[in-house]
């Protein structure tokens, strides 16, 4: 089975994709831990890659696209995958479809952990990990017994440099400009599945295993499998989003998915105005014309013959 977990910072993508990864025998895949891993193993894509991550900045699509592709090659791969934290934006989508097409492989689904503001930030800010057995804890809503200390191996917990409030901030907001549009690229595919992702994990597991048992027993496919869009020509999507500075978090809670549909924004009908060089000679024609036709009575319609473009 082949998944995309889709999500913002914090909605649980990672504590999910484990019990995946148990349930189905499929390789976890995020570009997150790949990332981590390179830069504390020193290598020079670690390093090219640690400002943009300690800021809260999406890595480059160059980076990102070759460790996926490298790491979709390995065996383990070919009976599927769940990708966390990949893709990130639209460019990133729309390689992954021409690599999976390149192999005949389609997504089976893209799922998307669907969790509102507050409990996004409550998350992220609690969020603990532990770095020599991957036990996941949260201050708030899972703490482990003893303060910063594993409960099942006794290391200590470590807080994710980029859990901070700024740089969770700046996270959110990259989500919300490089990262939701996916949710309709996915649902134009026909492949979005809405999870709602608050509540105890094994609930939001059941959820997910709901949408899931059927497409792993092969009993629903994707609606429609359109073949993959070539990559958009001219301006390449933007890395960078403004930097949060100081300790507020301006970020908008982000309209998600699944509970209320954005509305579309009312078109207001276009107000009929004319360049000002196209209105200045209409104005001097209907002059002329008020002119002409003060002088003469006879004249046929004048405005017609002396008016400006339309
Ligand atoms: P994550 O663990 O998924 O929250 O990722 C941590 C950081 O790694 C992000 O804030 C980005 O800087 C970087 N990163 C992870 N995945 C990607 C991706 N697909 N594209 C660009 N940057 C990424």
């Amino acid at each position: 089975m082949r998944i995309v977990l889709l999500g913002a910072p914090g909605s649980g993508k990672g504590t999910q994709a484990k019990l995946l990864v148990e349930k189905y025998r499929i390789p976890h895949v995020s570009t997150g831990d790949l990332l981590r891993a390179a830069l504390a193993a020193g290598t020079p894509l670690g390093l090219q890659a640690k400002a943009a991550m300690d800021a809260g900045q999406l890595v480059s699509d160059e980076i990102v696209l070759g460790i996926i592709r490298e790491r979709l090659r390995h065996n383990d791969a070919k009976k599927g995958f769940i990708l966390d934290g990949f893709p990130r934006n639209i460019i990133q989508a729309q390689a992954l479809d021409g690599m999976l097409h390149n192999l005949n492989q389609p997504l089976d689904a893209a799922l998307l952990l669907d969790v509102d503001f507050d409990a996004l930030m409550q998350r992220l800010t609690g969020r603990r990990t532990c770095e020599n057995c991957g036990a996941s804890y949260n201050i708030y809503t899972n703490p482990p017994r003893l303060d910063d200390q594993c409960d099942r191996c006794g290391a200590p917990l470590h807080h994710r440099a980029d859990d901070n409030e700024e740089t969770i901030g700046n996270r959110l907001r990259v989500y919300d400009a490089q990262t939701k549009p996916l949710i309709d690229f996915y649902r134009n595919q026909g492949r979005l599945e809405s999870i709602n992702a608050v509540g105890e994990v094994e609930m939001i597991f059941k959820r997910l295993l709901t949408v899931l048992e059927p497409i792993a027993r092969g009993v629903r496919k994707p609606k429609l499998s359109p073949p993959p869009a070539k990559p958009a020509r001219g301006k390449p999507a933007a890395q960078a989003v403004a930097p949060v500075k100081g300790k507020s978090l301006p970020v908008k809670p982000a309209k998600i998915a699944g509970k209320s549909p954005r509305k579309p924004i009312p078109r207001v009908p276009p107000k009929k105005t004319l360049p000002k060089k196209a209105a200045t000679a209409r104005t001097a024609s209907k002059k002329s014309a008020v002119k002409s036709q003060s002088r003469t009575k006879s004249a046929k319609s004048p405005a017609k013959k002396t008016g400006g473009r339309r």
